[in-house]
């Protein structure tokens, strides 16, 4: 039987409403045995459910049920399923739609802090809480089972690891997983390095807007934090010419083999920091027809919130500037902090700025293979907007 956590009022009724997480201001009695399953109780002993527990965390606990039941390898085969299910009704695992998706978006699966990416034959997982660590061979096992992949590979080299007390590291647990792996994403197809690459190897996050990018494209294009080149594959399939900027010259040299990788001789990338790119692109006089703005997370803190806005208002500012009459811009923010309210407002004040105006075309989030849980707004981050300058 699994040892026993005893809740506050506020702890039980967060759970009551949907939301897993119960902090450790809201723990009256501590589990005594070590990280893993943990039944939960009220102040008065009534059962609020079954949780993973993490000694070290302010996260202590992760509700998984409301009720008290066995973690065995039928709890996480069932859960595993279900996120599969999901994916399947979106279209995703046939053959000819994208070949890289989120299979485990965490507690919007009903799996706290587990992520799983598949990248076609492999799947590189991350198992970020000390709770969930103690079942990474059931979840393995499972996977096998539902999946037979061939390979699994664990990215665990998070910064988040070390609040639960866990080493960061990257560990092949299952077969062969290579350096790189082709990834087919719509019209186009890029090269994902699960081993080293940033999150599992890509952003999966993007794969809607990429396409949604690509299928708008026209004229000359800027692909702003390009990574390997992600958006500018996409809008390569119609632009005249694409130019791909972002600081890290790995990500370039990617960029570029992802370019030879679809015949696309009029991508070009630029390595140097896009703050300043736009500004001397400013200052020449040059016009783009097409823009895309994917910085990585200005406000990784609520205290960062401010300076993050200044810093998106820049880009976005120079960005609007930058555009042709009738140009596109594709902006994006996955700033957990910078909420759609705060987004919409720092665009409003970079429009009025620039002196244009701008036309709303879409609003734009994460991809459904990343679910968001309205309960629970830590499971959604990604937030863009496509505009046209008139
Ligand atoms: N658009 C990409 C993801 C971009 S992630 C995709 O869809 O896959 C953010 C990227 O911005 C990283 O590749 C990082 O190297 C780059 N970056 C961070 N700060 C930068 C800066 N100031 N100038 C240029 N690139 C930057």
């Amino acid at each position: 039987m699994n040892d026993t956590a005893r809740v506050s009022a506020r702890g039980a009724s967060r759970w009551a409403r949907g939301h897993p997480w119960i902090y450790r201001s809201d723990i009256l009695e501590l589990p005594a045995c070590r990280a893993g399953a943990v039944r939960v109780l009220d102040e008065r002993g009534g059962l609020v459910g079954t949780a993973l527990w993490s000694p070290a965390s302010t996260i202590s606990l992760r509700m998984l049920t409301h009720d008290d039941v066995d973690l065995g390898p039928a709890f996480w085969h069932e859960r595993l399923e279900a996120a599969l299910a999901y994916r399947r009704r979106l279209g995703l695992g046939e053959a000819t739609g994208p070949s890289a998706y989120r299979l485990v978006h965490a507690e919007a699966d009903g799996l706290p802090s587990l992520v799983v990416d598949r990248y076609g034959e492999v799947l590189v997982a991350q198992f970020l809480s000390a709770g969930l660590e103690r079942y990474r061979e059931e979840i393995v096992q499972a996977l096998d089972a539902l999946l037979r992949p061939a390979g699994v590979l664990a990215r665990d080299d998070v910064p988040v690891r070390e609040h639960e007390g866990l080493p960061r590291r990257v560990e092949l647990l299952r077969g062969f997983v290579p350096e790189e792996v082709e990834v087919r994403e719509g019209a186009v197809r890029y090269l994902a390095a699960p081993w080293s690459g940033q999150k599992t190897g890509a952003f999966l996050d993007q794969r809607e807007n990429r396409e949604r990018a690509g299928e708008l494209s026209f004229g000359h294009a800027l692909d702003c934090f390009s990574y390997h080149g992600s958006f500018a594959l996409q809008l390569a399939v119609r632009a005249e010419s694409v130019v791909a900027v972002d600081s890290s010259a790995e990500a370039l040299a990617r960029a570029e083999a992802n370019a030879r990788l679809n015949g696309f001789a009029h991508v070009r990338v630029r390595e140097g920091n896009v703050f300043d790119f736009l500004r001397d692109e400013e200052a020449a006089g040059a016009r783009y027809d097409m823009i895309v703005l994917d910085p990585p997370a200005f406000a990784k803190r609520r205290s960062a919130v401010e300076r993050a806005l200044r810093g998106y208002k820049e880009i976005n500012l120079r960005a609007l500037r930058l555009l042709a009459p009738g140009g596109t811009l594709c902006t994006f923010s996955c700033s957990y902090h910078v909420g759609r309210d705060l987004f919409s407002r720092m665009l409003q004040s970079a429009a009025a700025d620039a002196g244009r105006t701008v036309r709303w075309i879409e609003a734009r989030g994460q991809a459904a293979d990343h679910p968001e849980i309205v309960q629970i707004p830590e499971t959604g981050y990604l937030k863009g907007a496509i505009l046209q300058a008139v």
